[in-house]
């Protein structure tokens, strides 16, 4: 007899929602949480400057029309704390904070054959068993900081963003060192910059980013808005992002030359990533087509940096635009006209160490009092990793792993039974507003096992054979896309070592979440189903 219906592995988005409508369905449930609050994502990176990059309409809970209702977003994209206030809220309106055990990093799960149960091990020693296992330790948690040799040595401090200081950092005139120029460094940057003697920017590759034009979410807006939330949760679900987008229909090679400046700018002007990529059907398919996206963002970076090499510099040309996750920010590329601003270019001058006194490329030496990483995480499949985790016949989920992550419809690995994988490998996840997949996928775990019960079965666990088969279609998707040509961390490229497979489902969230249901309604094909 196991002690727990559930263990449930995170509690960020989706640990805190598993907790919430597992326990509603009825099951004993508890979260094991490493960090010393709830919020994952935005309990961790509290960097200054950190934002969504999906509008909080889109981007919050859609489960209770009530708490959609009652909580009121600030502003279009809102920072961190405000995040960070809301999935506390969620937390304590729906009474889930006992079932969060925090401060507790889940070290080890092996499954036992005879007893048809989990077996947890946590940090601190205690062993704890349940019948399902359910991890929720998020995409992007798995922070990595690069390698460099004197790290050790240095004697100012060092951050990293995915672990920022939650008393925060004062860089009043300091002289700092960014490396990282992703969606975080670009948002980080700016804020540096403003109070820092000197910033100096270690790119190795420069990125494209759109404005955000944030802005504050007018009462009379947001009232006329909600009054038609509803239909707007589930225009979102069946589209193609997770969010609603209204794009031309068009390809962009089919369009005259001055009208497509006229949408690229008009959607410029309003700001944001989603509408911006969305404009077009084939940018994201056809390299000619995005060639012509790329060089509406270039002309954008020319005008708004006042040195043309700084400019140039900064101009992304090795990856095509939205095969990494595209950035957002009102200010970044004009922060580089600051006087106490500086760029440096990795590829020309690579990082060599780090001594007492600060960084030195191949061609100089940069004194500083800080160094920020904002270098990324082991994304997809790190989390995961670091535990443990042993299916049938002891079997190591990392060994089966080995050539890269895999799950059957992103959310169950074969052998592994009774082990789901909230937006794992093989689901739309990083490249979808992932509140929303995050909702999808523990509804439908939920209905899973809900299903197992109301039949009398006690285990599930996909077949290797649905798994080859749904890791195959995800690959043939994604290499009909342009993604797979970017060295990002969609296909594990920044990571050294790390197998190179893209393991995002790019066939839409609307479509995947119709495959989902048609599993769940026709009884679970490509699962084995087991009487304990
Ligand atoms: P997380 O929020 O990462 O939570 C996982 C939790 O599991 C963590 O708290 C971690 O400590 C815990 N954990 C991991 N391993 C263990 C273990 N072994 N034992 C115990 N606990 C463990 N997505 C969007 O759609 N829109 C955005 O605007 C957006 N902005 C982002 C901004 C930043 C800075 C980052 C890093 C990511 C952003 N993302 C965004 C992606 C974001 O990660 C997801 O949207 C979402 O927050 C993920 O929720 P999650 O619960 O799945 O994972
Ligand atoms: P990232 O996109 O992986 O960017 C990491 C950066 O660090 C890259 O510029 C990379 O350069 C650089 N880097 C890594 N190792 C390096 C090294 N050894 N030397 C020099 N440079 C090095 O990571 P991230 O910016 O943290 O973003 C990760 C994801 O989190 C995003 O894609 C997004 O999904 C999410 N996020 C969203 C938001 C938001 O706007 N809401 C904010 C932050 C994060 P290369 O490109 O050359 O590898």
């Amino acid at each position: 007899m196991a002690d727990l219906d559930v263990v449930v592995v995170g509690a960020g988005f989706a640990g805190i929602y598993a907790v919430h409508a597992l326990r509603s369905a009825g099951l004993t449930v508890r979260a094991f949480e490493a960090g010393g609050g709830i919020g994952g994502t935005w309990f961790w990176n509290s960097y200054p400057g950190a934002r969504c990059d999906v509008e909080s309409k889109d981007y919050s809970f859609s489960f209770s029309p009530e708490l959609e209702q009652e909580w009121s977003w600030s502003e279009r994209y809102p920072a961190q704390p405000e995040i960070l206030r809301y999935l506390g809220h969620v937390a304590d309106r729906f009474g889930l904070r006992p079932h969060i055990q925090l401060n507790t990093r889940v070290t080890a799960a092996v499954w036992s054959e005879d007893e048809a149960l989990w077996s947890v091990t946590t940090d601190d020693g205690a062993v704890v068993t349940a019948r399902f296992f359910v991890s929720a330790v998020g995409c992007l948690s798995a922070y990595q900081v690069p390698s460099l040799p004197g790290l050790e040595t240095f004697e100012g401090s060092w951050y990293h963003t995915a672990r920022w200081p939650a008393e925060g950092v004062d860089f009043t005139g300091k002289r700092v060192g960014l490396i990282g120029t992703g969606s975080t460094g670009i948002q980080v940057a700016p804020e540096v910059a403003a109070v820092a003697a000197e910033l100096y920017v270690f790119q190795r590759t420069p990125n494209y980013a759109v404005p955000n034009r944030n802005r504050p979410w007018e009462p009379e807006a947001e009232r006329a808005f909600k009054s038609r939330y509803r239909e707007y949760r589930k225009e979102a679900r069946e589209s193609f992002l997770g969010v609603p987008i209204t794009g031309t229909g068009r390809p962009v090679l089919d369009e005259p030359p001055e009208d497509v400046q006229r949408t690229f700018s008009e959607r410029w002007r309003a700001g944001g990533g989603m509408p911006f990529l969305g404009a077009y059907t084939d940018l994201l398919v056809d390299q000619a087509a995005n060639d012509v996206i790329a060089e509406f963002m270039r002309d954008r970076i020319r005008e708004t940096v006042d040195d043309p090499a700084v400019a140039e510099l900064l101009c992304p040309r090795t990856f095509p635009v939205g095969s990494k996750r595209l950035c957002q920010s009102d200010d970044y590329y004009a922060m580089f006209n600051r006087p106490n601003v500086t760029l440096v270019d990795l590829r020309s001058t690579p990082l060599s160490a780090v001594s007492a006194g600060g960084l030195s490329t191949t061609s100089a030496f940069y004194e500083l009092d800080a160094i920020v990483f904002a270098t990324g995480f082991d994304a997809i499949s790190g989390a995961l990793r670091q535990i443990d985790v042993r299916g049938t016949s002891g079997v190591a989920l990392a060994d089966q792993w080995a050539a890269g992550p895999r799950a059957y419809l992103g959310v169950a690995a074969a052998g592994f039974p009774n082990m789901f994988i909230v937006t794992g490998p093989g689901s739309p996840s990083v490249l979808s507003n992932m509140a929303l997949s995050i909702e999808q996928h523990v509804e439908w775990i939920r209905d899973c096992i809900g299903y197992l019960s109301a039949h009398g079965y006690g285990t599930v666990q996909a077949t290797s054979d649905a798994e080859d088969a749904w890791m195959a279609h995800v690959t043939e998707v994604a290499y009909s896309t342009l993604f797979p040509k970017a060295d990002s961390w969609y296909i594990g490229a920044n990571i050294p070592g790390k197998p190179r497979v893209f393991t995002t489902y790019v066939g839409g969230v609307g479509p995947y979440g119709s495959k989902c249901d048609e599993v769940a309604a026709a009884g679970y094909p490509g699962f084995a189903l087991g009487v304990p």
